[in-house]
């Protein structure tokens, strides 16, 4: 599973990082999350899934 953010839609609102810090970082400066892992461990892909589902704009996009 491969994964990535449209950082143009990111609203910051940290939903992702809650859900899978592994994989998602929020970015004080930019004030958006940012995927720190591209290539997703399995045992962390139903972590991310859920991260997309809870992703308001639904700009978390997944790759299988
Ligand atoms: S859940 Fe979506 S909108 Fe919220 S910080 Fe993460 S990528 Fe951005």
């Amino acid at each position: 599973m491969n994964v990535r953010i449209d950082y143009e839609l990111c609203m910051g609102d940290r939903n992702c990082s809650k859900v899978c810090p592994e994989v998602f970082q929020y970015d004080e400066d930019q004030m958006l999350s940012r995927v720190i892992v591209e290539v997703v461990p399995p045992h962390l892909e139903a972590k991310v899934r859920q991260a997309a589902e809870e992703c308001v704009p639904g700009e978390i996009l997944i790759e299988e």
